[in-house]
């Protein structure tokens, strides 16, 4: 079966609005997608009819958002095929997932000790592990890529040592686009014991994601980059991990019993729930994932991968024009720039002409830089955009630079 794309834009109230008086072309993705009617009537349901604080009172309501917020984490444990749901956590989002995890680590790493990241990853998935380097004084090793924008395989396997802490990823790039080969990356760090985290924000949207299949030790996402509402996301932990670490925050929910000399902390995973949780934001997750699970995740790539295509061979073809990311496995994202023509220049154009793109060093600094770059174009699929889309993206880009150069 393949999307009905027409139909499938109908669930999306915003693409039918205008944008400096042209219908919108929105191919800024891979920032935030839009939310389709199965999510937004999912929130409005929730406060009409069954808004109550979840896991503590008798009463009717508070029992019926317990059931929702709890099926929900079901969901989403068996979306991305977790062992359990003791292992979801719930968090703002990726960035916060991940500081979760670097935030815990200080107790498992000390001077000298090394941290390994990829030379591709977004702020989120560099800055904690930055950080807590400095403040352990441990090491920060960056796996280098090479010149199409893949991971070099060779140097991850020389730069797993027996200092090595943690092994931080993405899955996908935001940058460049680039599958990253997770399972294989997990097998060379497994041999040496070594834990991995996969920033899997860029991914959720557009692959099927298995944890258990990777056998990844953390996995962190956000909703708003998968159709979801912002504000919401999953820190996927394997329980032997969860059990082992402290909490990261304390408070009401992830406590047992208190007493002014002494608190015993809950089970998983409220252990690392603590406070009131944004149950809203889970249900209209949920909502947004199975969504994406009706659609199919596979018909979703295919037509993806049809786009990513179509405006790769069409820019390809555009003088001037140099893409940056051609790795081999990528998806949905589009990153160029255009000789002699400043990014953010083509950017302001493009929205005149109703054209949504970014722009800048998409909170990837050190990857853009390191092609000598101070800033890209990216457009950036998702799951109702079109072919024709394309074709309007690239002749306003070619109008674009006409009026620029
Ligand atoms: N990691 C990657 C690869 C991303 O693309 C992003 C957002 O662009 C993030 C992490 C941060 O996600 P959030 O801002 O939702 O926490």
């Amino acid at each position: 079966m393949s999307l009905n794309i027409g139909q499938l834009r109908k669930d999306f109230p915003i693409l039918a609005r205008k944008v400096n008086g042209k219908r919108l072309v929105y191919f800024d993705n891979a920032a935030t997608t839009q939310k389709p009617v199965q999510v937004i009537e999912r929130i409005k349901h929730y406060y009409t009819e069954e808004n109550s604080n979840v896991h503590r009172g008798v009463h009717h309501l508070s029992q019926l958002a317990t059931d929702k917020y709890e099926h929900a984490r079901q969901f989403v444990a068996s979306y991305i095929h977790a062992g359990s749901a003791k292992e979801i956590i719930f968090t703002r989002g990726t960035t916060e997932s991940v500081n979760v995890v670097a935030s815990l680590f200080q107790h498992l790493i000390g001077a000298g000790d090394e941290v390994l990241i990829t030379a591709m990853e977004h702020h989120s998935n560099l800055v904690p592990w930055q950080q807590l380097c400095r403040q352990q004084q441990a090491v920060l090793k960056v796996v280098p890529i090479n010149e199409k924008g893949e991971l070099d395989m060779t140097a991850l396997k020389n730069m797993i040592t027996s200092k090595t802490r943690m092994f931080a990823l993405a899955h996908v790039s935001n940058v460049l686009g680039t599958i990253n080969p997770v399972g294989e990356a997990v097998k060379l760090a497994r041999k040496k014991n070594i834990p991995v985290l996969v920033d899997g924000a860029q991914a959720v949207a557009h692959l099927p994601v298995d944890v258990t299949g990777l056998d990844c030790d953390f996995y962190a996402f956000s909703a708003h980059k998968a159709y979801g509402p912002m504000g919401i996301g999953v820190l996927y932990g394997k329980e032997e991990w969860l059990k082992k670490l402290p909490p990261y925050q304390f408070g009401g929910e992830m406590v047992d019993q208190v007493s002014f000399s002494e608190t015993t902390f809950n089970n998983l995973p409220y252990k690392f729930e603590a406070g009131t949780p944004n149950v809203s934001g889970v249900l209209g997750m949920e909502a947004a994932l199975k969504y994406i699970e009706e659609k199919g995740i596979g018909n979703v790539r295919d037509h993806e991968d049809e786009l990513l295509d179509f405006a790769t061979r069409k820019l390809s073809k555009t003088e001037g024009i140099k893409i940056i990311g051609e790795a081999r496995e990528k998806t949905a994202v589009l990153s160029f720039v255009v000789n002699g023509v400043h990014p953010y220049d083509l950017g302001t154009l493009l929205d005149q002409m109703g054209v949504a793109v970014r722009t800048g060093y998409h909170c990837a600094q050190p990857v853009v830089e390191s092609f000598g770059l101070t800033g890209t174009v990216r457009a950036s699929f998702g799951i109702y955009n079109t072919l024709e889309e394309v074709d309007v993206f690239v002749d306003a880009l070619k109008k674009s630079i006409a009026l620029l150069k």
